[in-house]
């Protein structure tokens, strides 16, 4: 809204002292010549009957057209004015005006019976979003990445301006339903109930009103072409499988003026061999040797920063779960705040000894036992002593 904006006088080509009735007549042959509906994919048509539209609702409104006299555009900056005027489609955003009574006047005789209030009215239509998926690793999520995608990616046809219809003709109000979109059909109720009003979508033109003569060679009468395009989609660390990146703007196109729709980036995370994450946690096994957890010592865990020194104490018991701070996932909200990892320590079992070990954990065994090891008796101990719960083999 900040830009210059032109006086409403000279927008609409009357002079200072019009009265009401040239201001009307003067919009009316604007509204006509720039309506959106005759110049479909037209911007600047667009441009100009906002800024007609805009004007007339101004000047059309005498306390308005008082103060617009006396303080120039400034009389409605920074009141109900600011962004009113976004798009022709909100026709009762022009405040105070009554549109209503124009609008049916002008496109009455414009559009045939056509009213304000018609379905048909084709305003400004935001786009469809569009949805795609990106595959990343465990890592890229955590962390965060850029990448490349490429999508396709439709745009208004630049030979047709978005009309469809060939160089040097334009699309032609549907004979068949006079530029309506329906078809109403009145018969004779089969039961002899009187008069049966059928209303259906123009077959001619599909319901749009307006059919195509000799179609734009490049984009086949469709007024889009679509292209491949690359995006580069920004992954911000923290995301989780199957949330999606917003990347406004890279939808369909919109009709009549409007806005393209977005497209949202699905991430597909791929699984970790290692790690598995629920939320910002991230969790692993580690497995560690019997003597460990009976001795204590340094044991390497790794971890999404790399390997980390954890020092396990004596005594540790399978399934022992520790607890890294901080090495979990970042959160999407703030970077700088990450989630824990959880490291499950299992306990192994040796599955193959040579005689020495063996004769060395018989040993062991006895003395935990209280007893003088002696090799002979020790033989039929196997299933004694600490091993004896649960050698699942892991
Ligand atoms: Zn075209
Ligand atoms: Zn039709």
């Amino acid at each position: 809204m900040a830009e210059s904006k032109r006086d409403y006088y000279e927008v609409l080509g009357v002079p200072k002292n019009a009265d009401d009735a040239a201001i009307k007549k003067a919009y009316r042959v604007l509204a006509k010549k720039y309506h959106p509906d005759a110049n479909p994919g037209d911007a600047e048509a667009e441009k100009k009957f906002k800024e007609a539209s805009e004007a007339y609702s101004v000047l059309s409104d005498s306390e308005k057209r008082r103060q617009y006299d006396q303080f120039g555009h400034a009389a409605f900056d920074g009141g109900a004015g600011g962004g009113g005027f976004g798009g022709f489609g909100g026709f009762g955003g022009f405040d105070g005006a009554d549109m209503g009574d124009i609008f049916g006047d002008i496109f009455g005789d414009l559009f045939g019976t056509r009213s304000r209030s018609s379905s048909r009215y084709n305003g400004p239509m935001r786009g469809a979003n569009v949805r795609t998926s990106i595959r990343i690793t465990f890592e890229e999520a955590i962390f965060g990445c850029e990448k490349e995608i490429e999508i396709n990616y439709k745009e208004e046809c630049g030979t047709c301006h978005g009309t469809g219809a060939k160089a040097g003709t334009s699309p032609e109000t549907c004979p068949r339903c006079k530029g309506k979109g329906k078809i109403v059909e009145v018969q004779q109720s089969p039961f002899g109930l009187g008069m049966v009003q059928n209303v259906s979508t123009c077959p001619e033109c599909g319901g749009t009103g307006k059919v195509i003569r000799e179609k734009c060679p490049d984009c086949r009468g469709t007024g889009y072409i679509t292209k491949r395009k690359r995006l580069k989609v920004t992954i911000p660390a923290g995301i989780d499988d199957g949330q999606s990146i917003r990347m406004a703007g890279s939808g369909e196109p919109g009709t009549g003026g409007g806005e393209r729709g977005d497209l949202l980036v699905e991430a597909v995370v791929s699984k970790h061999p290692v790690f598995v994450r629920k939320d910002t946690s991230i969790y692993s096994t580690v497995p560690i040797s019997f003597a460990v957890a009976a001795l204590g010592g340094p044991i390497r865990i790794k971890t999404v920063d790399g390997e980390v020194e954890y020092e396990v104490k004596a005594g540790t018991q399978t399934d022992t779960r520790v607890r890294l701070k901080g090495k979990g996932v970042p959160s999407l909200r703030n970077r700088a705040m990450r989630g824990d990892h959880y490291v499950t320590l299992v306990i192994q079992v040796p599955e193959r000894m040579n005689e020495e070990q063996r004769e060395a954990l018989r040993r062991f065994d006895d003395l935990m036992n209280g007893k003088t090891p002696s090799k002979e008796e020790s033989v039929g101990h196997k299933k004694k002593g600490f091993f004896k719960k649960d050698s699942g083999n892991s």
